[in-house]
């Protein structure tokens, strides 16, 4: 049985974290989203509501689960029973990053590995920040994220 364990602020959830999700569940047994609490970074969603929009995206995706959590990451892997930390690698700008990322994990617990999937192309330059930028000044974003988070974005900006 291979757990993969995806954690991110996920502020909000766009159709590049949701590519990787399914693209994951094909390949593992399990996936449990980590939803990281993240106050130092004020995101703009609460943990509940980061939670509940991935949640009903992945609703029909029978091995995926999603939870909220505030303590330390491999901490969290390991209670969970997961065996590596799944990431996302966009452009090449995540890699630095992402890198010191999982060297720093392996140090806390070598048992545990990291593994990085690419999104679909057409998703590859997409961040939640920029979502956030472009749905703030009344852009279109409805083609990179899902139906819920839209119809979130348009609560907290006001839709057009
Ligand atoms: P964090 O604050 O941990 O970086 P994010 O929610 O921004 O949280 O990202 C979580 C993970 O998802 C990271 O590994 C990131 O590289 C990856 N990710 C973010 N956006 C995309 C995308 N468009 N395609 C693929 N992976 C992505």
């Amino acid at each position: 049985m291979a757990i993969a364990f995806y954690p991110g602020t996920f502020d909000p959830p766009t159709m590049g974290h949701i590519d990787l999700i399914r693209r994951a569940g094909k390949l593992f047994d399990e996936v449990i989203v980590g939803v990281a609490e993240n106050r130092e970074k004020s995101p703009l969603f609460s943990l509940q509501e980061r939670v509940l929009m991935i949640d009903e995206v992945m609703k029909e995706s029978e091995n995926v689960r999603v939870i909220g959590f505030n303590n330390l990451l491999i901490d969290c892997v390991r209670e969970q029973g997961a065996d590596t930390i799944l990431r996302g690698l966009r452009a090449v700008s995540d890699f630095e990053y992402e890198f010191q990322l999982a060297a720093m994990n392996r140090h806390l617990d070598p048992g545990i590995e990291t593994t990085f999937l690419t999104p679909s192309e057409k998703y590859a330059f997409l961040s939640s920040t920029l979502i956030k930028e472009v749905a703030s000044l009344a852009g279109d974003v409805s083609d990179f994220v899902p139906p819920q988070v839209l119809t979130a974005l348009n609560r907290v900006y006001g839709s057009k």
